[in-house]
Parts: structure tokens; C-alpha cells; sequence
């Protein structure tokens, strides 16, 4: 069958750039969701880590209903009493001075890229035009056509051109490699502590810190893209807490809105993010009170550390269970915190495979990259909930 005839009939209508798994989902509660037809199933996706607390989580829904009372919308051509509070909150959570909001992770970003070389030059003293970050091979930034000019992936790239000069690609986990690229050009590296689309890819335990060594002897900040490994998923507020290493700037996006709205942010020092002057950077909906509002409910349940407890302490009943399969349908496990990458045996099929028959056992998973499936259930599983799908993976392996 054809990835066409696959779709639900009235999806004729939608741009192709996704191949979702043919089900439609017509609410959620938790680390469930339920189908057009009445039909449940656990979600191990999380929408990648953007509903780490849970379909519907009561505090988050209060928050952004009290809001939607309130106001919702002013631009930061006004202020609005939510964003000061948000970004004060966010700031100290991460032991950082400022907040710059926006919306999607890709904004994020590509605010990162901007903050960054307007310090390489208005702070470094770099000649103008001329800045470099270094980005790691596997890496996935988002979508926008800057971001997929430093993609290796010719998914993400072919057919984008002409590409955003300014970024040299080096292997990710490669300490000496990254050393060696940089110069008095270089402004930034730009990396995930975890790599999310790559499939979960941990480095090596010294790598982290040995870039931010490098960082600091070149004088070049070190960007973290904590969007997909931030805010819980493996078991700290950040997964460079896990490596020990504070980076200059980090970037936020997905958990931060709760599931309920895009909430991206760039969070660092005033002697970094302090380089932007007024209207030299927005965004019409950064900021915004509903996303405020949201973003520091997200906040208040972070820093109360119980998310991360509970991701750590659930990490290690999917490592536990996940380790024996290698070998038995599966070939590698890789495992930080509540989220883990699967490789699944050609024998068995496609990890897209793998996934079309959890679905029909209802779980819903995603494959990455072929013969990847991700786990990334919200972090508000229940431990059975997480044993079933564990039991409905590994019998998808037999199938
Ligand atoms: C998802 C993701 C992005 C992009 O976020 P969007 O909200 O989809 O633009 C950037 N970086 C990482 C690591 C991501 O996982």
C-alpha cells in the first residue's frame, strides 16, 4: 500500500510533509489518548517531549484558563503583567539573568544564532560579517532554511538551497574535532547535550565537559539546544545538569508551553543576551500573556524537582527493561532518563513497522531514522502504563 492510501480519506487537504501512523486522535488525559472511534492508547511519544507533563495536566489547563479570561494577546509593543514573572522564574530555574521569549523551538534557535553573533562582534571583536559556529554532525535544529543549512541530513536539506554560510560541521562526541575547528572567527558552538532526532544519541561522559573547557579557553560561548532534552525528560532540569556543565545560553521550546501553547526561549547572562537593543529582535507573539502564563506554571512544577524524580526513577524501569532485548529483535539501547532510542534488527522489519504493530496493540511510538523507535512517554505515567507498552513492544519484536 502506498503512504497515500494510508491516510484517512480527508487528509487530501494537508501539505505531505509528514507520514503519520493512520490514527486520529480526538482528545487526551495523562499519557493517554483516545481516537475518533473510542479507542485508547498510551502515548510514548509526548508529542517529542512538548507534553512531558501529560495530556490535560490539571495545574497547566487552570493557568491557561485563567488567563484566557484575562488577556492573551498585547505584543511587546505594551507590556503585560505575566511576562516579567515568567521570565524572572525561568531565569532563576535555570541560574541564569535573562529570558528572550518566542514561540517555536526553530525561533529559539535561530534567536541563539543572532545573540550570538551580534556578540561575536559587538564583544569578541570579531570582523563584521565573518562569525563561524560549530555545529555537530546528526544534528536536528529545526526547519527553517538557516537551521537546514547546517543539517547533515539530505531529508532536512535537499532541495532548500541556497544555504546560510557562517557554520562548519564537525563529528558529535569528538572533543578534538570540535578543538580543532574552531578559530578567531568562531563566536559559538551550537550543540544538543542529547541528540533527540539522531535517536537519542548520548555522548561520550566527557565530552560535555570538555567543551565547555574548550568554550572557555577560545573565548566562544557554548549553546545548548535543551528543547527536546530539557525541563525533565532525563531525569534533571537540563541534561547538561546531568554532565555538569552550564552552558552560556540555553535553548528552550517544546515542554515549556505545556502541550498547550508554543513557548520557545534563549535564557543566559546579561553580558551575553544584554548585547540585543531595542528593535533589533521580536517576534509579534513572543512573550505573550496565555504563553507566560503557561510558561510559569511549567516553571512552578519544575521547581519543585518532582518531574525530574520521577523521570529519573522511571528512566530506570525502561533501561532495565529495555538492555535484555538487545539481541532478541533489538541491536542497540541507548537510555538517559525517561527517554530512551531503540534499534530495532532488520530481521524484525522497520522500526516504522515496529510501530504500526504497537499501535494496533495501542501504544503509539515513533520510529526516527529508519530502524530507530523513540520512547518518550510524559513524564506523568503510571509505572504499570509503562510496563504494558514494554510488554506490547516486545511483543511487536515476535511479531
Ligand atoms: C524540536 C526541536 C527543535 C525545533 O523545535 P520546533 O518547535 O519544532 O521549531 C529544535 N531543536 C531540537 C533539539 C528539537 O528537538
Amino acid at each position: 500500500m502506498s503512504a497515500v492510501e494510508t491516510r484517512p480519506a480527508d487528509a487530501g487537504r494537508l501539505a505531505h510533509n509528514y507520514h503519520p501512523l493512520p490514527v486520529r486522535v480526538a482528545c487526551g488525559e495523562g499519557a493517554w489518548v483516545t481516537d475518533v472511534d473510542g479507542r485508547r492508547y498510551l502515548d510514548l511519544l509526548a508529542a517529542y517531549s512538548a507534553v512531558n507533563f501529560g495530556h490535560g495536566n490539571p495545574r497547566l489547563i487552570a493557568a491557561a484558563k485563567a488567563q484566557l479570561d484575562r488577556v492573551t494577546l498585547v505584543s511587546r509593543a505594551f507590556e503585560n503583567d505575566r511576562l516579567e514573572p515568567f521570565a524572572a522564574a525561568l531565569a532563576d530555574l535555570a541560574g541564569k539573568d535573562m529570558v528572550l521569549p518566542m514561540n517555536t523551538g526553530a525561533e529559539a534557535v535561530e534567536s541563539g544564532i543572532k545573540v550570538a553573533r551580534a556578540w561575536g562582534y559587538r564583544v569578541k571583536g570579531v570582523p563584521d560579517g565573518r562569525a563561524t559556529i560549530v555545529v555537530a554532525s546528526g544534528n536536528f535544529h529545526g526547519r527553517t532554511t538557516t537551521i537546514v543549512s547546517f543539517s547533515d541530513d539530505p531529508q532536512a536539506r535537499d532541495g532548500f538551497g541556497p544555504f546560510t554560510p557562517g557554520f562548519r560541521t564537525v563529528p558529535y562526541g569528538s572533543a578534538e574535532a570540535l578543538e580543532a575547528a574552531i578559530d578567531e572567527t568562531t563566536v559559538a558552538v551550537l550543540l544538543e547535550p542529547v541528540q533527540g532526532e539522531a535517536g537519542i544519541i548520548v555522548p561520550p561522559e566527557d565530552y560535555l565537559p570538555a567543551v565547555r573547557r574548550i568554550c572557555d579557553d577560545n573565548r566562544v560561548l557554548m549553546i545548548a539546544d535543551e528543547i527536546q532534552s530539557g525541563l525533565g525528560r532525563t531525569g534533571a532540569t537540563f541534561a547538561c545538569d546531568r554532565a555538569g556543565v552550564v552552558p552560556d545560553l540555553y535553548l528552550l521550546g517544546k515542554a515549556l508551553g505545556g502541550g498547550i501553547v508554543p513557548v520557545s526561549a534563549v535564557v543566559g547572562d546579561a553580558d551575553v543576551l544584554g548585547v540585543l537593543r531595542p528593535g533589533e529582535h521580536g517576534s509579534t507573539f513572543g512573550g505573550n500573556p496565555l504563553a507566560a502564563a503557561v510558561g510559569l506554571e511549567v516553571v512552578e512544577m519544575l521547581r519543585s524537582g518532582e518531574p525530574q524524580a520521577r523521570a529519573l526513577a522511571l528512566g530506570e524501569v525502561l533501561e532495565r527493561r529495555l538492555r535484555p532485548l538487545i539481541g532478541h529483535g533489538v541491536t542497540a539501547v541507548r537510555v538517559r532518563g525517561l527517554w530512551a532510542g531503540v534499534d530495532i534488527d532488520p530481521e524484525v522489519g522497520t522500526a516504522r513497522q515496529v510501530c504500526e504493530r504497537m499501535m494496533a496493540a495501542g501504544v503509539l511510538a515513533k520510529d526516527t531514522h529508519g530502524q530507530t523507535v523513540r520512547f518518550a512517554p510524559p513524564i506523568v505515567i503510571e509505572e504499570a502504563d509503562l510496563h504494558h507498552a514494554l510488554d506490547v513492544f516486545e511483543a511487536s519484536l515476535r511479531a
